[in-house]
């Protein structure tokens, strides 16, 4: 589907997302620059990607009149939401092009799926996932706290709909395990052993509807509670042979899943002793990620140029980065004052700074916790681009 072209009906070439959030925004202005009509499906009338397509089918995701004129202005079509119902891929599917598919979604939404997925993936990935057991009946529960002790103190997430450290309960010993499992409702979830971070790393890899793999550089994250606060990313930020095994079984994964689209892999760098410590691999997101925001100043095709360029056919270029980064996720706790009331940051003084990037989504409430926007810091070395990044980090308190 090239920019520009016009087909038989006289419609001209247009992409589709599912969502209206910050990542189909980005996704949309990447689109458009390629010179694409776009149209977002979501139900939010002033969401930040209704905001700036060409076209909004303002309807539930699930709607299926929305579907239809999604299906009918679209030649192809992704969703940046991955809790969108896999059903709805699906039906789409019939009659457009959609990628990620319905079925690689639906293993992505559920972590007992996931880390079978990542199982079955080892021999070939070279990286597997954290200890773990499945818990969904009582009867699992009582066998995990009789026969698994070693997966204590342990992690307890929910199976579905976790994001952000949401859906997740630790547990040091048995009973805590039990009243984890209530506290969530006793819904579906997966305890994995908590284990001995060293640091947390994540890679964006892209395949194309041909089976043409592209990867980015693995970058290092920081967390905080649970929500991405830090990405690094320049050479040194991992250590060089770690950063490939990761990138290698990025790749092994999108592959093993037949994967169209952008995909993020997660992992985590295991303090295990050894100098470099060993890679985990932790969960994935059938999109572009958070952790891939910095391709956007700092590569020449960012996370979101691949998700057209792999969603439209087009020829996916191997990006290359040209200016070392640091990403800083501005949470709306940047817009409370110091008495808490809310309030536009004074954007100037981050401004003046060399080499910064602010990047907002036009989110009308700011809330703490809720992404609002990013800034990335990209400079000619490493040296300056950490002190750029801590000079900002102080000035948006
Ligand atoms: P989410 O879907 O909320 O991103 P994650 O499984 O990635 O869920 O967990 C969020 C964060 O919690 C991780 O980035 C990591 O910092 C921490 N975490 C999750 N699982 C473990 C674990 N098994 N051991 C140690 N820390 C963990
Ligand atoms: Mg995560």
């Amino acid at each position: 589907i090239f920019p520009g072209s016009v087909d038989a009906a006289g419609q001209r070439a247009t992409l589709g997302v599912l969502g209206g959030g910050q990542l189909g925004r980005m996704f949309v202005q990447a689109a458009q620059r390629l010179g694409y009509f776009t149209a977002v499906l979501e139900p939010d009338a002033q969401s930040p990607a209704g905001q700036v397509s060409h076209h909004h089918i303002q309807t539930g995701y699930d709607d299926p009149a929305g579907l239809a004129q999604l299906a009918y202005l679209c030649q192809a079509i992704t969703t940046e939401f991955e809790n969108v119902p896999a059903q709805v891929l699906q039906t789409l599917a019939l009659t457009r092009p959609v990628a990620p598919g319905a079925a690689v979604v639906g293993i992505a939404q559920n972590r007992i799926e996931e880390k079978a997925h990542f199982a079955a993936c080892a021999a070939t990935s070279g990286v597997g996932c954290a200890p773990y057991a499945v818990l969904e009946t009582p009867a699992q529960l009582q066998a995990v706290q009789a026969e698994r002790p070693e997966l204590l103190p342990g992690i307890l997430k929910t199976a579905r709909l976790g994001y952000d450290g949401k859906g997740q309960v630790r547990a040091e010993n048995a009973a805590e395990l039990a009243a984890a499992w209530a506290e969530l409702g006793g819904v579906a979830c997966v305890l994995e052993k908590k284990l001995p971070l060293a640091a947390e790393c994540s890679v964006l890899v892209a395949r194309g509807w041909d089976g043409q793999v592209v990867s980015f550089a693995p970058q290092r994250n920081v967390h905080v509670a649970g929500i991405l606060a830090v990405t690094h990313a320049y050479a040194g930020a991992l250590p060089p042979a770690l950063a490939e095994r990761a990138r290698e079984a990025a790749i092994a994964i999108a592959r093993q899943l037949g994967y169209v689209g952008v995909l993020c892999v997660e992992f985590f760098v295991v303090d295990d002793g050894s100098e470099h410590g060993s890679l985990v691999v932790n969960e994935m997101a059938p999109r572009p990620h958070n952790s891939g925001h910095y391709t956007l100043d700092a590569c020449d095709a960012s996370q979101f140029d691949l998700q057209v360029h792999a969603l439209a056919g087009l020829p996916l270029p191997q990006p290359r980065q040209h200016s070392p980064a640091i990403m800083l996720n501005l949470l709306g706790d940047v817009w409370l004052d110091a008495a808490g009331r809310l309030r536009e940051p004074d954007w100037s003084a981050v401004l003046r700074l060399p080499g910064t990037h602010l990047h907002l989504y036009g989110k009308l409430q700011a809330r703490p916790g809720r992404k609002m926007g990013h800034l990335t810091i990209t400079g000619p070395d490493i040296a300056s681009v950490k002190a750029g990044a801590r000079r900002a980090a102080e000035l948006l308190g």
